[in-house]
């Protein structure tokens, strides 16, 4: 499997080191014409609003949403995540255009100062029993998700961290920044199942 890992800005070494220590190819992707040869892509975490602004510089919006809306599997991290929301909820960033392909509405930086960054092993019932230990950074929350949306994990207060719909798949923390491979992986098996 060919994963593309969109290299603007942000975390994409780490995500394209993951991928390839699981055995498959990971490519940095800046170019329209890139995307064809993927089968999975990957926006990492970082800063939203430059990643959206780059998205347009690089003439990517249209190419982007059309990949993903014609099936092709995504993983969001963070600002990743913030990427892909159809409602971006917060004072600076109304007018924030993102892909707004994933029927969620996302906080950015919705965790109070003390705790703006923290670590915390969270229970994600689709990577088995094991909790996963996720690793939040400035990191949005999940406020609300639509009637397709499923819920993959929550913070000990009910607040929504992961979810995915259909072919994209979305966490508030870094599965990139870990030793644990199983977020990769279930990404790696979406990917795999939407070729047949
Ligand atoms: N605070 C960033 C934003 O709103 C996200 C942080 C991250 O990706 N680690 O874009």
């Amino acid at each position: 499997m060919r994963i593309g890992v969109l290299a603007l800005q942000g975390a994409f070494i780490e995500h394209a080191a993951v991928i390839r220590r699981l055995g498959e190819e990971a490519s940095e992707i800046r170019l329209p014409g890139e995307l064809d040869k993927i089968d999975g892509l990957i926006i990492p975490g970082g800063e939203s609003t430059t990643i959206t602004n780059l998205i347009r510089s690089f003439n990517l919006l249209q190419p982007l949403k059309e990949r993903i809306r014609g099936g092709m599997p995504v993983l969001g991290t963070c600002a990743g995540m913030i990427c892909l929301a159809k409602r971006v909820s917060n004072s600076d960033t109304s007018h924030m255009e993102t892909l707004a392909l994933m029927d969620v509405e996302v906080k950015r930086n919705a965790f109070g100062r003390q705790v703006d960054s923290f670590e915390i092993d969270l229970p994600v019932p689709v990577l088995g029993e094991e909790p996963f230990h996720a690793v939040f950074i400035r990191a949005p929350l999940i406020k609300s998700t639509g009637p397709g949306v499923d819920i993959l994990a929550k913070l000990p207060d009910g607040t929504i961290v992961a979810s995915r719909q259909k072919n994209m798949l979305v966490t508030s923390f870094h599965p990139e920044l870990t030793e644990d491979p199983r977020l990769h992986k279930y990404f790696l098996s979406i990917v795999a199942s939407s070729g047949k």
